[in-house]
């Protein structure tokens, strides 16, 4: 079932790619498996997947573990300071920095463990109150700050889009992160190095496509339907 869902996302990443004439490379599937079992994850990995995405520390560093090495970790959650000593050395990228004192705290423990971490900047483009991230209206002055800090690199923005019947909805939100996006590529920034844009979900990740998305965030769409238990009830936001 989880190889069929991968291939059918996929497809549907092809045709999107087609129809707004983007080269299929620059896009990658982030296979989101927050609150999946590990023995669902091999399957996606199976199926060829290298990419997960989770946004939760302590789930992300057990399926560490438990999961073959070449995989590439994103954290996508909201992240904790006191919590960034555990992922510096195991995640490829931190998608959801939203803060001069996160990211003060990541070059901190970077620099402890001898590495050089990846990071997105993540805005609330539609201003939703219940989002994290930071505004649009702030977004290239953090950026501005934040690539001073040592021991780690801007790569990119990342946003999360409200929920919506129909995908086209969010597709201005799309598009004003690409705009900031290449607002902030002109202005020549030392130690950024923009090339991520990590926007799209199940519901709307070919919208993003055609906007310009390198990373889309796919959970229901490739495992099924989420199951929370009421502690973990914040994660429906
Ligand atoms: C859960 C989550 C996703 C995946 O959501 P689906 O709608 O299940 O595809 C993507 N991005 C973030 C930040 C998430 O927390």
């Amino acid at each position: 079932m989880i190889a069929e869902n991968i291939a059918y996302v996929k497809k549907r990443i092809d045709a999107a790619c087609t129809k707004s004439g983007r080269n299929r490379d620059e896009v990658t599937l982030i296979a989101v498996s927050k609150t999946k079992p590990v023995s669902m994850l091999m399957e996606a990995y199976d199926a060829g997947c290298r990419d997960f995405g989770e946004n939760k520390v302590q789930e992300l560093v057990e399926k560490y573990e438990q999961m073959p090495k070449d995989i590439r970790w994103h954290m996508i959650g909201h992240l904790q300071r006191n919590k960034v000593k555990y992922i510096v050395d195991k995640v490829y990228l931190i998608h959801s920095v939203d803060s001069l004192r996160l990211a003060e705290e990541i070059s901190k423990e970077a620099g402890k463990k001898g590495v050089t971490v990846s990071i997105l900047i993540e805005v609330n483009v539609a201003e939703e109150e219940s989002k994290f991230g930071t505004t649009c209206k702030d977004a290239i002055s953090l950026v501005e700050e934040i690539s001073k800090l040592p021991h780690l690199q801007i790569k990119g923005l990342m946003t999360i889009a409200p929920y919506v019947e129909n995908p086209e909805e969010n597709r201005q939100y799309f598009e004003k992160l690409h705009q900031i996006y290449v607002d902030i590529i002109r202005k020549n920034i030392d130690n950024v190095c923009m090339e991520v844009l990590s926007m799209g979900m199940t519901g709307d990740y070919e919208v993003a496509v055609t906007q310009g998305a390198t990373y889309v965030r796919v959970g229901t769409g490739i495992f099924g339907e989420r199951q929370y238990s009421v502690d973990r009830m914040e994660d429906l936001s």
